[in-house]
């Protein structure tokens, strides 16, 4: 076997176990419960935005994260119904509708962060 041979056999054992991973990324690409988007709702009366920001940025965020379209930080977080895709707000202390308040569609349980119970 000279030095050739090796390095070739190197090479197609690495594109073998990239393969593999790729193919591993491709049956196990679903990943759980973790959005990378989050939905926004504007409360400012005269402005009303509807946005979606990447859960990247609103880390970079240290309060709520500000309107695009008014520059204020009256926002407040949206849930995107599975649905019609629009966006609403809770109900108050994170508690979301049972039914889609703009398509009336059952909303499965929710997945937010805290759950004190
Ligand atoms: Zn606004
Ligand atoms: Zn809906």
């Amino acid at each position: 076997m000279n030095k050739n041979t090796v390095l070739t056999a190197v090479a197609v054992i690495a594109l073998a176990v990239a393969g593999v991973l790729f193919a591993k990324n491709l049956f196990y690409s679903k990943r759980p419960d973790t959005p990378d988007t989050t939905y926004w709702i504007c409360v400012n009366r005269e402005c009303n935005h509807r946005f979606e920001l990447s859960v990247d940025k609103l880390k970079q965020e240290r309060d709520l994260p500000q309107c695009p379209k008014c520059n204020q930080r009256t926002t407040v977080r949206a849930y995107q119904c599975p649905s019609c895709k629009g966006t609403y707000e809770a109900e108050g202390h994170g508690l979301l509708p049972k039914n889609c308040p703009l398509c009336k569609a059952a909303i499965p349980r929710p997945q937010i962060g805290k759950s004190d119970g």
